[in-house]
């Protein structure tokens, strides 16, 4: 008997919105440096110190005294203790370890489980543009539409409400911030905050928080979470981890915060799937609130230093640059070479062995930028920016 028979086409089994998901333009960018010692890097994301020691040797000393379990799904209640204390002292929202925290592998599981609990097929999500790569990722593989909201280099980076109201539409549910941001270093003011909160409150919008940056900001900058301004804890998730403050990104270890019936939605997704976060994580993160202040304050003075010789480099070098007031990224632009940030960042690559990342990587509004990260060696940043200048001169037109 014979069989229609059909080729076998592993590809065709993939669901669509994975199969249509663009590879992430840093990744594919890293690939061109992968391999060669000669580049100085101002290209990863990442903290360039070590995890501080106390961190280190609870982690050590954990795995010594045999804590290799599972922990609680929700996370060890010692740790919410920890987190709910902290986001009160110095974020003046008060959470219940019990019923409104999540312990989560980082901060990337933490949006995650919000885009799988929130997002049914269409909602709308706005989201602040350029960004962390995975925030358009995350909605679409929810199946939700992510609707970009570009900031401006003549706004430093924050958001214009007026723009914002204009993208709200009857489909529009979720509002996802991040400040201080991830590429530009901007940081939006309390009185920005405010205006964003009254309009999610008018359309009754969920608003997810990524405050992964907040630890460090700089001058006289203070953080403000939308999610402590009057009404707007309810409608708020609040997400945060150890990644960039205390320099623990390896550890994979970050935190959820919000309204007890998403928690408990969040936690139904992260109970089947994740089951809970590894325990040597949990126990440095602890130590990290407990005895790691001094050492988060002394990174994030170390971080003010550097984005202070990089943008003074930058500008000398004829790039405008904002100044960053956050995080640890300058997003200087490079449009006076009228070149495209990609061949900008692969020309600056191949003839002055630097690396910056396009700021087309991080979607809408990034053309024209690029990322040069200042997490690295103030000698390096140094010859790095010696380089740049010769580059620009040389292209420049
Ligand atoms: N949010 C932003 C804005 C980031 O820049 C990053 C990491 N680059 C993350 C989240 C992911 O952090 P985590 O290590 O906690 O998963």
């Amino acid at each position: 008997m014979s069989m229609n028979k059909q080729e076998f086409s592993a590809e065709s089994f993939i669901v669509a919105p994975v199969r249509d998901l663009p590879k992430s333009g840093i990744r594919e960018f890293f690939d061109l440096v992968a391999g060669r010692t000669d580049v100085i890097s101002l290209g990863v994301g990442e903290p360039d110190f070590t995890t501080p020691w106390n961190i280190r040797e609870s982690a050590i000393y954990s795995l010594e005294a045999g804590h290799t379990s599972y922990t609680s799904n929700a996370g060890l209640p010692s740790l919410r203790n920890g987190i709910c204390d902290y986001l009160g002292k110095y974020y003046n929202v008060e959470y219940s370890p019990q019923s409104e925290c999540l312990v989560t592998i980082g901060v990337s599981e933490a949006l995650d489980l919000a885009m799988r609990a929130l997002i049914n097929p269409g909602d709308e999500v706005i989201y602040t543009t350029p960004c962390f790569v995975s925030y358009p990722a995350e909605v679409l593989m929810a199946r939700g539409v992510p609707v970009p909201l570009v900031t401006k280099d003549c706004d430093n980076f924050s958001v214009d409400p007026a723009e914002l109201r204009k993208l709200i539409t009857p489909k529009s549910k979720v509002l996802l911030l991040n400040f201080p941001c991830n590429p530009t270093g901007a940081v939006a003011s309390e009185a920005t905050l405010q205006e964003i909160a009254q309009i999610a409150i008018e359309h009754n919008l969920i608003v997810i928080t990524d405050e992964i940056y907040s630890e460090l900001v700089y001058d006289d900058c203070k953080h403000v979470s939308i999610a402590s301004l009057p009404g707007m804890k309810e409608r708020t998730i609040f997400l945060h981890g150890f990644s960039k403050a205390f320099a623990m990104t390896g550890f994979r270890i970050g935190y959820v915060c919000g309204p007890k019936a998403i928690m408990d939605a969040m936690y139904k997704i992260h109970q089947y799937s994740i089951m809970c976060a590894p325990i040597t994580a949990q126990e440095a993160a602890l130590e990290a609130l407990k005895s790691a202040r001094k050492d988060m304050l002394m990174m994030r003075d170390s971080y003010w230093e550097r984005r202070n010789i990089i943008v003074r480099g930058l500008r000398s070098a004829g790039l405008d640059c904002v100044m960053p007031q956050g995080a640890f990224y300058s997003f200087p632009s490079i449009k006076c070479t009228n070149m495209t940030s990609r061949e900008f960042a692969e020309g600056l690559l191949k003839e002055e062995s630097v690396a910056v990342v396009p700021g087309s990587a991080f979607g809408p509004g990034g053309e024209g930028y690029v990322r040069a990260c200042y997490a690295t060696a103030e000698e390096q940043i140094i010859i790095a920016l010696d380089h740049i200048k010769r580059f620009v001169e040389r292209h420049s037109k």
